[in-house]
């Protein structure tokens, strides 16, 4: 009989760690990875428990910070982002929270992008200020900025590419450079790339960001996040966080995602090559003022994100309808959004079904104008996540508005 099969052989392609990277089979040899939907894990003594809380021997202990279906999907992500390791979170914004509270104290300064996600800029300015962390914002494609906001309290990068919604790409490799030489880590919000597209490790990042929420899971059905990193960041700086502060993962969750993994390759690339058709017929549509998505050649930033992106500009874009007047704006991205019947009106994104949103009014609804028009989200911007529907059904969906504008 063949010795029993541990572990899975070293070199293995990416695409291959996405559908086989996770912790040993259980001695029921099940194909598809256990969910493991346990609040602790019994003891086989006591002596041994006591080695495991001491962390002196591995071992599962109890899920608010061990649990193996989470594990799985750490180590299937780690593996996707090319790190050493993984922890997994409750949500995204669960995950920017424990790099917070790990990395930072009181009198450390903080430089990130102006254009990452609402909840990051909140989150990072207003409750880490209310700590004592300063931050400064910054354009999200200047590096002459980032370098001038470097202090020498700078402790921490943060950035996302490409932004939500307008695309803004920024470059990954200088903005690590500029964090090493000021002896600050660099931290990558991957959430619109996802691994399947963009490495961030790679190109020098040192914590790579999730929401699992997105592309991870794919199918819109839960809310999860991750941080990447090396494993002394990771088991040194994050995990004794998580154990005390308890932003778990949950193993239902993390087994959605695990699965979600699976299929992320093949979803971003039939995703992105839908978006990349449907931004190019959008360009040339009448009613269509600018269409914003890195994968077409008018991008400001395309050769940049060709090259950091595997070549492809992912699958999120947003457009501007024609509009005489701010009042007739707001009024024909409506009409627009709501001639449509299949895609969905709503603000998430990162499923196979196609989402239409309106920013002005919601995800960056809280904004003032002043600040809005700041950020460039003007109220006939629409931001479309396309999915896996037939693009043809796409676009006759975004026709019915488009083509009957008064
Ligand atoms: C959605 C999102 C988040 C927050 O993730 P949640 O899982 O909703 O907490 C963070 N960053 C980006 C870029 C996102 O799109």
């Amino acid at each position: 009989m063949a010795e029993e099969r541990k572990g899975l052989p070293p070199g293995l392609h990416r695409d291959t760690l996405a559908v086989r990277a996770a912790v040993d089979k259980s001695q029921y040899g099940e194909n598809s990875e256990t969910l493991y939907l346990t609040s602790s894990f019994t003891q086989p003594d006591s002596a041994t428990a006591a080695r495991r809380f001491a962390g002196e021997e591995d071992g599962f202990i109890y899920s608010r910070f061990s649990n193996p279906t989470v594990a799985s999907m750490e180590m299937r992500l780690a593996a996707l982002e090319g790190t050493e390791a993984c922890v997994g979170t409750a949500s995204g914004m669960g995950a920017i929270l424990l790099l917070c509270m790990g990395l930072l104290k009181s009198g450390d300064h903080v430089v990130c992008s102006r254009s990452v996600f609402g909840s990051t800029i909140k989150l990072i300015a207003t409750e880490f200020g209310k700590f004592g962390v300063e931050s400064t914002f910054v354009s999200q494609t200047d590096l002459a900025e980032w370098k001038a906001a470097m202090k020498p309290n700078t402790k921490l990068l943060f950035a996302e590419t490409p932004t939500n919604p307008l695309t803004e790409v920024c470059d990954i490799r200088a903005l690590a450079d500029i964090a090493h030489d000021g002896s600050a880590l660099l931290a990558v919000d991957n959430c619109f790339c996802s691994p399947a597209l963009q490495q961030p490790a790679a190109l020098g990042a040192d914590i790579v960001i999730h929401s699992g929420t997105k592309y991870l899971d794919g199918q819109g059905r839960v809310v999860a996040g991750a941080l990447c990193a090396s494993e002394s960041l990771i088991k040194g700086k994050l995990i004794p966080v998580m154990r005390s502060a308890g932003i778990s993962l949950s193993p239902f969750n993390a087994w959605v995602v695990l699965k979600g993994l699976e299929t992320l390759g093949i979803r971003m690339e039939a995703q992105s090559k839908r978006a990349l058709e449907l931004a190019q017929w959008l360009k040339t549509h009448p009613a269509v003022e600018r269409v914003y998505y890195p994968g077409l050649a008018s991008h400001p930033q395309h050769a940049l994100a060709m090259a950091q992106q595997s070549g492809q500009g992912g699958a999120v874009l947003s457009f501007d309808v024609k509009a005489a007047n701010p009042q007739q704006a707001r009024e024909r991205a409506f009409h627009v959004a709501d001639s449509t019947r299949l895609l969905s009106v709503t603000a998430n994104l990162g499923d196979v079904k196609s989402i239409i949103t309106h920013p002005a009014s919601t995800s960056h609804g809280r904004l003032s104008e002043d600040q809005r028009a700041a950020a460039g989200i003007r109220q006939n911007l629409l931001r479309v996540a396309v999915g896996l529907e037939h693009v043809g059904d796409l676009k006759d969906d975004l026709s019915r508005g488009l083509d009957t504008l008064s």
